[in-house]
């Protein structure tokens, strides 16, 4: 029916015969819509001009023409089940479209669309079909205007104007607003492709079978639609188009599928060079080339346009279809990452017209192949345990006359709502343990007459959001959180490999290092994923039976360290030979019993099962150690020195330094701060032991120990004491306690292991809160050290000892004080001497004396005494302005005031701004100083009575 085109000429055919309309030709905008957070991906031509239509926005065109990127994958349009099944359907497609903006209407919008379609594609006259819009309710006019002007198009026949109802023919934005009738163009692709032939059923436009189809939309945006039903006709009427790309082009290409199309040529044939099957196995069998040629031209679009890989929303929509695709490779025996190599025709094929796909390669590549290999580590254990569910399901007392038979080949079976349904948030947990998206889920339960509920995922997913939501940000991995850890809880606990506890958490010997020295790694989570093994880089979640590593918690912050592979030993043989090492970067509780190690692989490659040792960064815990002990002795100085007001309201315990807020009306003395530094240090010298005990609430209250106000507590707390005498047995806290808190950090055995204590800074934290930040041990050497560095420095510029540096520093002042006091006379001097010479200029305007001169390098203050002398010299008929730098001074004789002349009006008369009394003003000049001193006798003549 016409000359084989390729698919890029046909969109650039399209482009072409608008923009010689009249046309500008707009670029597809992204596939995620900035500023409409109603829609997950753009879906249609119209996402990027809907503002237009409803009047809050203007572009610099009335006409415009092009092709949008658009996908339907998820929401309310959402194709996903039909991809693969059928030859039309796409996650992602593209939407040709001509658009008018209160311009032209449809008139030329039909005899374009009918010239573009018959003679510039050649499409035969006779084959093709127009609706037009007559109200099923009669209370809209019949669109006649577009009847009639279908009807006037050369050669059309006249009886293929067909007229529909509001169903097929009358669009609207949304309830209310825009609206209108819209006029389709559809054609007859003949017998052979009817495929309800031989069989009872409505054949023709908007039929039922496949061989009537809809080509192009026109649509007439004329009304406007209110609550009430009301229509009125819009100021500005518009016209809004839309033809499926990949529709026209299969057409034009003369074949029966959208998959056969040039658009996914080279996509199929590197499947096929892969797979080794011919073109009619290929086709016995297409369902998975289609859906895989689908889901990585999806994919490569949608990380072009940033939408990479990921947990939620459109992230996760692009990991379903990259885990979706890569499941149906598997299917023709595809195992190992292929999709880069899919994605390289995709880029081949579209590059040209969409820049951001060859931009974006590398990204493209990357993202699909970590996402393939990611996949590839749990997708066996998620696919074993969705089948021990589904054979439970099928086990399940059911009518099997109502169950579906399953199915083997390769159709992708529709719903059946009387198929036995897995539950829905046990398919979450699949997802969250073992990253098998729904969809995913679904494909292999319809492969078996059995089908998920989709609605039990949604909802066990957003609670999964919500929960995710409200924990601990820090050291999350993708969003992952107490559900997902739970659910790996309970299968190490089938396993026996924890117990009903979880991980066994003793942070108070976390440095003792032989009892971590021979762990199992338990599980490993990659990327928000469980993974059998990592890989160097990777950034990973251990959980081990047991840990030392403390949890930041009242202030003192996560320790950091190191787990490392054993060695191989008679004992783990086959475990961790190959040596590997991860560094810890921080911790997390991750559910109730669940302790996650937070870090990256450094060397190697850990595998779960494999034996290692868990060591603490022993030094740095030492600081922290340091600083949480040296944080109670300083509560307890605070007590002593201000009140016992002084209430803890906060504190960091780094390995740095440590920071403690306290309740506190005003700022701190330096007194009450050297006070509060000796006193601290005086604790440390007199080395105390420090006594950890644990015991009922109710008794350390009674005892008096400090608890923190708005901290919950359980029944047994533990506590810790300093005490003023020495331990008299192990394990008691019996004595006189220097002081007493309950307290869940880590603490020396000793306060002399401290070594020393420096207030850095006190500060306000807040209103009625102060704040010091200090430090101790290694941290107060190191600040000493660069303290005396600095005196030492001074010294020597000031050629003295250390010792008398302030005294150096006193006497220099002084000398630089008088230095000042000089120049300044000496300035004033000067001032005076040009002042007399000045004099001479004295004008007289109407009998006043007139002065106006500049003084250079005066202050304000000279200036004033300038005007004082000059007042000494005419106490009568005087008006004087003296300018130095940007300052004027005015003054006026009270004589000369009474006639109407003020200080400050002669600032402002010769351009300056300023003002005071009116026998004496300051202000400031911007500008020409000689030109403005010009000005002064008119100003004067002007205002003198
Ligand atoms: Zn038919
Ligand atoms: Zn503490």
């Amino acid at each position: 029916m016409s000359k084989k085109l390729t698919g890029n000429q046909i969109r650039q055919d399209f482009i072409d015969f608008f923009v010689e309309h009249g046309h500008t030709a707009v670029p597809s905008m992204s596939l995620v819509p900035g500023g409409d957070s109603t829609l997950l991906f753009t879906n249609s031509g119209m996402v990027q001009f809907k503002d237009v239509f409803l009047g809050t926005d203007k572009k610099p065109y009335t006409r415009a023409v092009d092709s949008q990127k658009c996908m339907r994958v998820a929401g309310k349009h959402n194709d996903l089940e039909d991809v693969g099944r059928d030859d039309t359907h796409h996650t992602f497609f593209e939407m040709l479209g001509n658009w008018s903006f209160g311009d032209y209407y449809k008139k030329e919008a039909i005899a374009w669309s009918w010239q573009l379609l018959t003679e510039v594609w050649s499409i035969p006259k006779d084959k093709l079909y127009a609706t037009c819009f007559e109200d099923d309710s009669g209370s809209v006019p019949r669109d006649d205007e577009a009847a009639d002007a279908w009807k006037a198009q050369p050669g059309i026949n006249p009886d293929h104007v067909l007229f529909f109802g509001r169903k097929e023919n009358f669009w609207q934005m949304a309830e209310t607003g825009p609206c209108g009738p819209c006029s389709e163009i559809h054609i007859d692709l003949g017998e052979e492709r009817d495929n309800l032939r031989g069989q009872p059923h409505r054949c023709g436009v908007n039929g039922e079978c496949t061989r009537f189809l809809e080509l192009w939309n026109n649509v007439f945006i004329q009304y406007n639609l209110f609550d009430d039903g009301r229509l009125e006709p819009l100021p500005q009427k518009h016209v809004d188009t839309g033809m499926g790309f990949e529709r026209i082009v299969a057409v034009l290409q003369g074949v029966d599928s959208n998959y056969k199309t040039d658009l996914f040529t080279a996509s199929l044939e590197v499947l096929r060079s892969l797979t080794g099957h011919s073109e009619k196995e290929m086709l016995a069998d297409f369902t998975p080339y289609r859906v895989i040629c689908d889901h990585v031209r999806s994919a490569a679009f949608l990380i072009a346009d940033g939408v990479v890989p990921g947990n939620a929303g459109r992230n996760y929509v692009a990991r379903m279809i990259v885990r979706r695709a890569a499941r149906f490779g598997s299917k023709i025996g595809l195992n190992e990452p292929f999709l880069a190599k899919v994605a390289e025709a995709v880029i081949a094929q579209y590059g040209d017209f969409y820049p951001e796909l060859k931009k974006s390669q590398p990204a493209i590549f990357d993202n699909l192949t970590r996402e393939e290999i990611r996949f590839a580590r749990t997708v066996e254990a998620g696919t074993a345990h969705l089948q021990n569910l589904l054979s439970d399901l099928r086990a399940q007392p059911f009518d099997q006359a109502q169950g579906k038979s399953p199915i083997t080949n390769d159709q992708l079976p529709i719903t059946n709502h009387q198929s036995p349904t897995l539950d829905g948030h046990k398919a979450f947990d699949l997802y969250a343990t073992y990253g098998l998206p729904f969809e995913i889920s679904r494909d292999i339960a319809r492969e078996q007459g059995l089908d998920v509920d989709e609605a039990g995922f949604n909802d066990a997913k957003e609670r999964h959001a919500k929960a995710s939501g409200g924990g601990k940000a820090m050291g999350k991995l993708g969003g992952e959180d107490a559900e997902f850890f739970a659910g790996i809880l309970k299968d190490l606990q089938a396993k026996k490999k924890l117990g009903k506890d979880g991980v066994e958490y003793d942070p108070y010997n976390g440095a003792d290092i032989s009892r971590y020295s021979n762990l199992e790694v338990l599980a490993l989570v990659v990327n928000g994923q469980l993974a059998e093994s990592a890989e160097l880089d990777d950034p990973v979640e251990v959980i081990l039976p047991k840990t030392g590593f403390y949890i930041e918690a009242g202030g003192q912050v996560d320790d950091t360290g190191y787990i490392k592979s054993l060695p191989p030993t008679s004992e783990n043989l086959g475990g961790a030979g190959g040596g590997w090492e991860i560094e810890v970067t921080g911790m997390r509780r991750a559910s109730a019993g669940v302790i996650v190690h937070i870090g990256t692989v450094i060397a190697g490659q850990p595998k779960v099962g494999d034996k290692a040792a868990a060591e603490v960064d022993a030094t740095r815990r030492h600081d922290i150690m340091r600083n949480h002990t040296a944080t109670h002795l300083l509560h307890k100085a605070l007590h002593e020195v201000l009140s016992d007001q002084a209430k803890q309201a906060g504190s960091l315990v780094a390995p740095t330094h440590l920071r403690f807020d306290f309740n506190h009306p005003e700022a701190l003395t330096p007194e009450q701060i050297e006070r509060v530094e000796r006193m601290v240090n005086e604790a440390v010298a007199a080395d105390m032991p420090v006594v950890k005990v644990t015991k009922s609430l109710d008794e350390a209250k009674k005892e008096g120990a400090m608890a923190l106000f708005g901290e919950k507590y359980g029944e047994t707390v533990r506590t810790i004491s300093i005490l003023e005498t020495n331990v008299s047995d192990v394990g008691s806290d019996a004595g006189n306690k220097y002081s007493y808190e309950l307290c869940g950090g880590t603490h020396l055995e000793r306060t002399s292991d401290i070594g020393a204590f420096i207030i850095v800074s006190e500060s306000s934290a807040a209103a009625g809160v102060r704040r010091i930040e200090a430090v101790t041990g290694r941290g107060a050497y190191d600040l000493i050290h660069k303290r005396f560095k600095a005196l030492k420095h001074a010294a020597a510029l000031l050629k003295t000892s250390l010792d008398d540096v302030p005294l150096r520093v006193d006497a220099l002042q002084d000398e630089v004080s008088d230095l000042k006091k000089e120049l300044a006379s000496l300035r004033a001097q000067t001032a005076l001497s040009t002042f007399t010479l000045q004099l001479s200029n004295i004008q007289t305007v109407k009998d006043i004396n007139v002065l106006g001169a500049e003084i250079p390098n005066a202050d304000a203050d000279t200036l004033r005494l300038l005007a004082d002398k000059f007042r000494e010299k005419h106490p009568k008929n005087g008006a004087a302005l003296f300018v130095s730098g940007n300052t004027v001074i005015a003054t006026v004789t009270e004589d000369a005031v009474k006639r109407g002349i003020k200080a400050g009006d002669l600032i402002t008369g010769i351009g300056g701004r300023g003002g005071g009394r009116p026998n004496l003003a300051q202000g400031s000049l911007n500008g020409d100083i000689r030109q403005a001193l010009e000005k002064l006798p008119k100003v004067v003549e002007e205002k003198a009575t």
